[in-house]
């Protein structure tokens, strides 16, 4: 029986690993869940899994909370920054599934790792934004991290029991999002709507935005440099709209090795729970006679800036990876609240990004001093451009 603790039990990733967990009765326990605000979705999780230790944001939302399951000994119920810190922590657990969305999932997953629980890391910003810090300290903790993004859960398997020396490039595929095929001209007038329109998976607001303007692939191709101690310009990125193929790793010899499965993250979060073994699927099999003709095509960078700024973020090193993705965060926000046109939110990234001067992140407290100083960097920026 593994004990499982949840970061961002209430999200998309979160939904997920629980329905896995209740099919899988004998083999998961969820020992404690983290959550933010969504106390009506919390507590039916805590109904059903009966977990020990629960997290919410605040005071006020952990009160509210207890007033709601009415019986206040179990679960322990904290709540804020300590809170997510003991959930996981906790002695009891094994694994904890890191999946709070965005900057704010780093520290608690460094805690994780420094307690020495094995990680299903969902969170990207984790590797984007400290992966060398994040990798010298699993592997001096003896900590597994098994990635739960689709990409990377496929790059991961194509990799197994293959001689690391033989890798050529990893192709990281990308759907292209909902304005894959939209003009250039027409990027200009894009709405909220239209961004949150993604055509094959279902997932949080802040990372479907991110697969429209494909700063999603630019984090990602990050996050891989890290998690396969690969040089960034050995990975590569290929448009392919179907979503079969997950993600793919060529070889010296010419020989390219492809993941596939039906889009349902359901498939790389069990691989992660369950790792090294499978567990039997239940979402759906992938019936490639049926599932139409597999387009591949290379990404448009002139509609796609973002994919460049990633690059160019990661070869500067050091800071710029976390500066990127703070304005990100920030500018999407924006962008969310009506401040800004989608468009807006590369060249405020590319702004923020040109200014920057990429420092050395040996400590966390650096990672978290860059996070700041690219959020404030954007947040001017974007008061600037608009008008008054
Ligand atoms: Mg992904």
């Amino acid at each position: 029986m593994k004990n499982i603790s949840i970061l961002g039990s209430t999200g998309s990733i979160g939904v997920n690993t629980l329905d896995i967990v209740a099919q899988n009765p004998s083999r998961f326990k969820v020992y404690a869940l983290a959550a933010g605000k969504n106390l009506s979705l919390l507590t039916k999780q805590i109904d059903i899994f009966r977990p020990e230790v629960v997290s919410v944001i605040d005071d006020e939302h952990a009160q509210r909370l207890r007033e709601m399951l009415g019986h206040p000994s179990v679960p322990e119920i904290l709540s804020g920054d300590d809170g997510y810190r003991e959930v996981a922590s906790c002695k009891k657990t094994d694994m904890v599934v890191s999946a709070i969305s965005g900057a704010a999932g780093l520290s608690p997953t460094i805690e994780a790792i420094e307690a020495g629980k094995d990680i299903a890391l969902a969170n990207k910003e984790t590797m984007v934004m400290a992966g060398e810090l994040v990798i010298a300290r699993a592997a001096s903790r003896g900590v597994k991290i098994l990635p739960v993004d689709s990409e990377h859960s496929a790059i991961f398997q194509c990799l197994k029991g293959h001689n690391r020396n033989e890798v050529r490039r990893l192709v990281l595929t990308a759907s292209g999002g909902p304005f894959l095929h939209l003009p250039l001209e027409r990027f200009v007038s894009v709405t909220l709507a239209d961004a949150l329109q993604h055509p094959n998976w279902e997932m949080g607001r802040k990372i479907t935005i991110d697969s429209a303007s494909m700063m999603n692939k630019g984090l990602e191709i990050i996050e891989a440099r890290w998690l396969f101690d690969m040089d960034i310009d050995k990975i590569d990125v290929c448009v392919h709209p179907q979503s079969i193929v997950h993600s793919m790793v060529e070889y010296i010899d010419g020989s390219v090795i492809a993941q596939m499965g039906v889009p349902d993250m359901r498939g790389p979060i069990s691989y992660a729970l369950s790792y090294p073994e499978r567990l039997q699927e239940t979402f759906g099999t992938l019936d490639l006679c049926s599932a139409g003709p597999l387009e591949f095509i290379p990404p448009d960078s002139t509609k796609f800036p973002a994919l460049e700024l990633a690059y160019a973020a990661a070869r500067k090193g050091g800071s710029a990876p976390a500066v990127l993705n703070a304005s990100n965060e920030v500018a999407v926000e924006a962008f969310v609240e009506g401040k800004i046109r989608f468009v807006d939110i590369a060249f405020i990234v590319k702004d923020v990004l040109d200014s920057h001067q990429a420092r050395d992140v040996s400590r966390l407290e650096d990672i978290l001093d860059a996070d700041c100083r690219g959020r404030a960097m954007a947040r001017e920026i974007i008061e600037k451009r608009i008008p008054a």
